[in-house]
């Protein structure tokens, strides 16, 4: 390809050229950040020739472009990925090392960006990984936040959040071209109008607009030479916005203006799971999606090219329905630019969109007042009203007279204001509807979406979620990867099947020895970083059982904190001894919404019962309580291959599928866990053996709920509760003042919408059986073992193939 290759010279003179040209410095003068600029320029540069190759090629095939929509992409650090995926780690290693520079301590001085919230958001950074890594031709498609997720503090155990100052000290991934900005279009009205054929059309006259620069951003493949694209949108004010207030005289008014176009790329939202309606989150959703069709349209697709045959050249994927909006933004364009007829329009559209629903929680589905709407999007809102017209009309054929059936399918919902359903507008215009786990597909045809799987049965499918190897394996367990390097060759890393060459290892007594090394060595690793982090002190020799995700109520934080609080109030009241039981470290991680006040509360809770357990003799330093602050990908590649026990306790039929139980039992350790999203897959796939199932099924959940659920006889009936809950009731954690935790507990007690204390007992009997494994080692490792081994499944490049047969029919490019 004409590409260079860096030998360690080439790569010393490199990156002095760039810290000289770049940074404007020498090496004794040049600080760490400096030296970290310095050397993602060189491996930028290294793959920049890959890029620009990859772009041409994929234009010149005029094959079809997956356009992955997504507000989020958790992305985690880059200059270890692209180190990896260009196979120049060792080069640089030995050529900074000869610099007298040192490799992790200029990775240490990245700065994650945290352009997600969670699971939905480390998704879409997943399937970008796996596409390019896979030579399927993708554009990711986003927002540049300028604040990312905030980042966590904790002050006297509360969480306080900071901004997140990713770009503060330089950008280096990142390539801006202001010069092929878009303008996007925001209020004012909509005019017929008779053009000159006579014919009888709309236009779109916009009140302001603002100017949507792109940033392009590398992903490359794992060793193929391939490099796509991630283009992240940033907004800033058009010249005609603040001249024609400039002109009017007002400076300040002016700059203002400015201000208020770039707030539409500024921050990130922080809910997860639970979207506000707010005005701005609208406007960034528009925002992005309008900036991406044009940007396609513009320049991806050659001059003149016929827009009918549009889906030709691409699927837009939307991750969720935060991109929906792009929907009646194509037909806007197809009808009002291009002069299509509503049907030619609608069949160009519907075949260009596909759509991933994420939840099943009603108040995660989006709904936009169509005051709102109308208001910022005139003219979608009328192609909305459109669409749901035609839909009905179909509905009305399909089921005569079910009027109850068509309100609740319609697009329109008549709540206490008018509002756009946007899963049932993703629906109605989707060529394939997939949810992200098997049960939660199923769940989405049988409830969420049911009239629509009866309306459509065909259009509904299931591609269960899946992880990177590279970044979550290759990565963030190089220890455990060069062991399967030895054991298995290098192929897994792009084959993850390939793990069940494992199996017979798991009786092979050399192997556990490597496999338990490696976790110790992981263990100390944590150790280490978390002492430096968090100044938290790991104890030696523990069960490390950790839970990390978003806090939120279905995810039941609280039913792991009340393990804790059980345990330990069973030491005091003498009901166990101290030296009966299992060493254990709880680890948690997890951000809370800033507005979500029982997320907060059960956060401030966590770290007060940390601080009592931690500091209690009488535990004889038995359990230990940690929660360092900040959980996000870094952390996470930290953490997970540290993990003995991985706690995945949703209330069944809560969590679509969960990712972060994938990347645990790929780094070999076992979970406890409900029959829940992709747990269910991994049950079947380990084996019932070597997974901890505990905890209601999803039909005895539903049934439980319609019976009348009443938390307050398991708290009646269960001594061993009752006591943990009164134990906190008391004031014990909270300096004597019985009520700082009355939210958490008295909704446990008398609400509890998740059903943490139904599933209590259940789980308190799966943890003696974790204990009872755990006294085993070699038995527990056995389990781990089978865990990596029956686990390739998960692996994102399996979703990924499933997507492109189920959804997006289409092949890699040779
Ligand atoms: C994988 C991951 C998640 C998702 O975790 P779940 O347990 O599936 O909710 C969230 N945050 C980060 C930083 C992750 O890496």
């Amino acid at each position: 390809m004409g590409a260079p290759t860096y030998s360690v010279d080439g790569f010393v003179r490199e990156f002095l050229h760039e810290l000289n040209t770049n940074q404007g410095v020498t090496l004794s003068r040049s600080s760490v950040n400096d030296q970290y600029l310095a050397l993602a320029s060189t491996v930028k540069n290294y793959l920049m020739a890959r890029w620009l190759e990859t772009n041409r090629k994929t234009q010149d095939a005029k094959v079809k472009t997956i356009g992955y929509l997504s507000a989020e992409y958790l992305l985690g650090s880059q200059l270890n990925n692209a180190l990896l995926a260009s196979d120049l780690h060792d080069i640089a290693a030995e050529g900074l090392r000869q610099c007298g520079l040192s490799l992790p301590t200029l990775r240490a001085q990245e700065i994650e960006p945290g352009l997600g919230n969670g699971g939905l958001g480390r998704l879409a950074a997943c399937f970008i990984d796996s596409l390019a890594t896979m030579n399927v031709p993708c554009i990711g498609y986003g927002i540049r936040y300028e604040y990312g997720i905030f980042r966590q503090t904790f002050v006297d155990g509360r969480q306080v959040e900071q901004p997140d100052t990713w770009l503060a000290l330089g950008a280096p991934w990142e390539f801006p071209h202001p010069e092929a900005s878009v303008v996007v279009n925001f209020g004012g009205t909509t005019e017929r109008y008779t053009d000159v054929d006579g014919e009888e059309r709309c236009r779109w006259n916009p009140e302001w607009n603002v100017l949507a620069v792109p940033y392009n951003y590398m992903v490359p493949g794992y060793l193929n030479g391939r490099v796509n694209t991630l283009r992240l949108w940033s907004a800033v004010a058009t010249k005609a916005f603040d001249l024609q207030i400039f002109n009017a005289g007002d400076y300040a008014q002016a700059v203002r203006a400015q201000t208020f176009a770039e707030n539409i790329s500024k921050v990130l939202y922080p809910e997860d799971s639970t979207p506000q309606g707010k005005e701005l989150r609208l406007q960034q959703q528009y925002f992005f999606v309008a900036a991406s069709l044009r940007d396609f349209i513009n320049n991806e697709l050659e001059e003149g090219f016929d827009l009918h045959n549009l889906s030709d050249r691409i699927i837009f994927q939307l991750n969720d329905t935060h991109p929906v909006i792009a929907v009646p933004e194509l037909m806007r364009i197809l009808i009002d630019e291009e002069g299509f007829e509503w049907e030619e329009a609608w069949e160009a559209t519907r075949k260009c969109f596909a759509y991933t629903c994420h939840t099943l929680l009603p108040e995660a589905l989006e709904v936009w007042s169509t005051e709102l709407l109308g208001r910022l999007l005139p003219r979608h809102l009328e192609l909305i009203y459109q669409i749901n017209e035609h839909f009905l009309r179909e509905v009305h054929e399909t089921f005569p007279g079910d009027e109850i059936r068509a309100r609740r399918m319609s697009l329109i919902v008549e709540d206490r204001e008018q509002g756009v359903r946007m899963a049932h507008l993703a629906a109605v215009a989707a060529t394939k509807i997939n949810g992200v786990a098997a049960l939660h597909s199923q769940l989405l045809r049988d409830k969420v979406l049911k009239d629509f799987a009866d309306l459509w049965p065909d259009r509904f499918t299931n591609v269960t979620n899946g992880v990177t190897p590279r970044r979550f394996v290759r990565m963030a367990n190089y220890k455990f990867a060069d062991l399967l390097n030895d054991t298995l060759g290098s192929g897994w890393v792009t084959d993850l099947e390939r793990l069940r060459e494992l199996e017979p290892y798991a009786e092979d007594e050399d192997f556990k020895a490597r496999f338990r090394e490696v976790k110790a060595w992981n263990k100390r690793r944590l150790t280490g970083l978390l002492e430096a982090r968090d100044g938290i002190a790991l104890p030696e020799g523990h069960m490390l059982d950790v839970m990390v995700k978003r806090l939120h109520e279905y995810k039941r934080q609280s039913l792991k904190l009340l393990h804790i609080v059980s345990l330990y109030e069973q030491v005091l009241s003498g009901k166990i001894a101290a030296a009966d039981v299992t060493p254990r470290t709880v680890l948690f991680g997890a951000k809370a919404a800033p507005g979500y006040r029982m997320a907060k509360d059960t956060i401030h809770l966590i770290n007060k019962v940390a601080e009592v357990v931690n500091n209690d003799a009488r535990l004889e330093g038995r359990l230990k309580v940690a929660f360092p602050a900040n959980y996000n990908v870094t952390l996470a590649e930290k953490l997970i291959p540290a993990a003995d026990l991985s706690e995945q306790i949703s209330l069944a039929g809560m969590e679509a599928s969960g990712t972060g139980n994938m990347k645990f039992a790929l780094n070999g350790a076992l979970t406890i866990g409900t029959d829940d999203g992709a747990n269910v897959e991994i049950r079947q796939l380990v084996g019932d053996e070597h997974f901890f199932l505990f905890g209601m099924t999803e039909p005895e959940v539903a049934d439980l709920g319609a019976a009348g659920y009443n938390p307050a006889s398991y708290y009646e009936s269960n001594e061993n509760l009752r006591d943990a809950l009164n134990l906190i009731l008391s004031g014990h954690f909270s300096g004597g003042n019985r009520h700082l935790f009355d939210s958490v507990v008295l909704n446990l007690i008398n609400q509890d919408r998740f059903m943490a204390l139904a599933d209590f007992q259940s789980y308190v009997d799966a943890q003696a059986r974790v204990e009872e494994r755990y006294a085993d080692q070699e038995a527990w490792t056995r389990s781990a073992i089978l865990n990596v081994a029956r686990t390739g499944y998960f692996s994102s490049d399996r979703s990924m193939r499933d997507y492109l047969q189920r959804i997006w029919h289409t092949t890699p490019m040779i």
